[in-house]
């Protein structure tokens, strides 16, 4: 224990990851600002609009300093728009939208639920002894996976749930199930 979780907090669904976050003992800080990151051990980017999210990171000056916190090695969780922001290449982005490269996956937004926007669905996920509820919300599609990341569970025969050593995105909003063992997952990368 003793780990500080930084919450990515420019735009989006951070309050409930916090909150998950709190739920499991850890302390959990928003991060807005470059000197609040320095403060954090790791770091969870929220779903929500990641062309959005992308232009606030630059215009508060969070870009590098990220770059920088997540090429030295500090754990990242990524949800929806946060593994966008993750990912290497991104389909039907915008032109000036930029990523951090830091998990070798290819996402497309928008990719699942477009007649519906969002659905619900049971997955397995690996190292569970229960399905999990994923909620998706104009989900990224992963398109390609490199040989080193590890898929810790699939939907429609797709890696939803991925992981490197440092780095955890899902498709799905683990916030939003009611349900904290994807976040124990990511305690679990923070705390070795
Ligand atoms: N479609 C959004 C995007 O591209 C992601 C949706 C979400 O985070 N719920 O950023």
């Amino acid at each position: 224990m003793g780990a500080r979780i930084g919450v990515l907090a420019l735009q989006g669904a951070f309050a409930a990851h916090a909150a998950a976050l709190q739920r499991l003992g850890v302390r959990a800080d928003e991060v807005r600002v470059a000197g609040d990151l320095a403060e954090c051990d790791a770091l969870v980017m929220p779903g929500g609009e990641s062309t959005t999210m992308s232009q606030l990171l630059e215009t508060s000056h969070l870009f590098d300093p990220l770059a920088k916190r997540i090429a030295d090695g500090m754990p990242v969780f990524g949800t929806c728009a946060g593994m966008i922001l993750l990912s290497r290449h991104i389909a039907d982005g915008r032109p000036d939208q930029r990523s951090f490269a830091a998990l070798d996956i290819d996402v497309q937004r928008n990719a699942y639920g477009r007649q519906l926007d969002s659905f619900e669905t049971e997955i397995a996920v690996q190292g569970f002894d229960r399905a999990f509820h994923a909620v998706f919300i104009r989900a990224p599609r992963i398109s390609r996976i490199g040989s080193e990341i590890e898929t810790l569970a699939t939907y429609d025969g797709k890696p939803v749930l991925v992981r490197s050593n440092t780095v955890m995105a899902a498709s799905f909003h683990p916030e939003l199930a009611d349900d904290d063992r994807v976040h124990q997952l990511f305690l679990n990368m923070v705390q070795g």
